[in-house]
């Protein structure tokens, strides 16, 4: 067991304390047995979400309709889940109602993919019905059970297949992969929300190519929110080697070698704030084609992506990133924002003595450009004087 199993362990042991079930479950156990790095641990118990908070000093009731408790302890958050499976599946969506079950074999049972369904006891030892671990020996993606029974139930499940392809680099098992060709179109009944979730994962994964094959191979593409006519242009994003840094880099690599504009992307349900910042991107990679294309203006302009544009720059014309360097030049830049210059409107206002108007934002413009580029330094006398002498020049008095 690694150190965060061995904290975690304290939770496990005060369940069992008082005669509850309890067992690490999910992607930590089975990050720990791949050696990758672990995320969340998440616990599994017989207890129900009552009795967990009844138990512990410190929770918070996050999905107690699911049964998930979040436990904190040592300041550490664990998400402590009672063994449930699921009501009956509607929509071919996860269901709304749980049953508790006080097996964790019905628990495991209703999991994703073997290689999710690995509980792990407070010795170390696995508990693996499904043959989770052999799977990921072979580095292959099954689901539990029936393919196509499990994908009817939620069809989430095939995104979240695709997905794993691209974290960990594994082959869908045949009927894995058969089962998501036959029932892909169910796709559809799933909010575009939860499949965006996923589909982001997939395009921040190390083996993006290998999956986006596959969801070309398999159709699932087809069901996607504005790639359905873009085949061959997502074929082509296989090509993009690079891991993005960022959600904002994945999003807008994705948008700019399928072409998907601001409305388009609105249609995948992003934040807003990431659709802006992805459009920014999209503007710049515009202009921006070579290193020498990085001007003051531009730098100045497009300073907070550097290593997203740069990245997908580079991987576009087959040349090196120079985030680095840019972030330099960046740095160095007189101001990096509007409002880092140290004159205002409303210093402008009362150094003119006029009402506000069109002309005040057209001077805070020529301000910002001039100490931009070095024409006038960034103090507020200096400035004045600027603004007065740029005054009269545009007068020509
Ligand atoms: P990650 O490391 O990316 O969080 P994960 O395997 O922990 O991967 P989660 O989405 O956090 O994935 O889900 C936790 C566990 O819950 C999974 O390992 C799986 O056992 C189960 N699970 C999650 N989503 C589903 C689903 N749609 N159907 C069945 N089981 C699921
Ligand atoms: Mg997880």
């Amino acid at each position: 067991m690694n150190e965060q199993f061995r904290q975690a362990l304290s939770v496990i042991e005060t369940l069992k304390r008082h005669g509850h079930e309890a067992y690490f479950v999910g992607g930590a156990v089975r990050d720990y047995l791949l050696k990758r790095p672990i995320g969340d641990i998440d616990i599994a118990t017989s207890a129900h979400p009552q009795e967990v908070m009844a138990i512990f000093p410190k929770t918070v009731p996050v999905g107690i309709a699911h049964g998930t408790v979040m436990v904190i302890e040592s300041g550490v958050s664990y998400e402590v889940t009672t063994f449930r499976k699921e009501g009956r599946y509607e929509d071919y969506r996860r269901p709304k109602n749980v049953t508790f079950v006080r097996s964790l074999y019905e628990d495991l049972q209703r999991r994703d993919f073997t290689m999710n369904a690995i509980a792990m006891n407070e010795h170390g030892e696995m508990i693996d019905p499904f043959g989770g671990i052999e799977a990921l020996k072979q580095r292959i993606i099954e689901t539990v059970g029936n393919a196509a029974e499990r994908f009817n139930e939620d069809a989430l499940r095939m995104m979240r297949a695709l997905r794993f392809v691209s974290q960990l680099g594994f082959s869908l098992s045949t009927g894995t992969k058969q089962a998501i060709v036959q029932y892909g179109h169910l796709l559809q009944h799933i909010a575009v929300e939860r499949i965006a979730v996923e589909f982001e994962k997939l395009l921040l994964g190390p083996f993006m190519s290998k999956a986006i094959e596959l969801l070309i191979e398999t159709n699932l593409f087809a069901y996607l929110p504005e790639l359905a006519t873009k085949k061959e242009q997502l074929a082509q994003l296989g090509a993009y080697a690079l891991v993005p840094v960022h959600r904002i880099e994945a999003w807008a690599r994705l948008a700019y070698v399928v072409q998907l504009d601001y409305q388009e992307l609105k249609k995948w349900k992003l934040p807003n704030h990431l659709i802006r910042d992805v459009t920014i991107c999209l503007q710049a990679l515009k202009h921006i084609h070579s290193i020498d294309d990085w001007t003051i203006d531009a730098l100045y302009e497009y300073g907070r992506y550097i290593p997203y544009i740069e990245h997908i720059r580079a991987a576009l014309h087959g040349d090196e990133p120079h985030v680095q360097q840019l972030l330099k030049r960046w740095e160095t830049l007189p101001i990096r924002d509007r409002k880092e210059l140290a004159i205002n409107g409303h210093d402008l206002l009362a150094l003119f003595e006029r009402k506000a108007g069109p002309w005040l934002a057209e001077m805070i413009q020529k301000i910002e450009r001039a100490v931009l580029h070095r024409e006038v330094e960034n103090e507020k006398e200096k400035l004045k004087e600027w603004a007065v002498c740029n005054q009269r020049r545009e007068n020509n008095c």
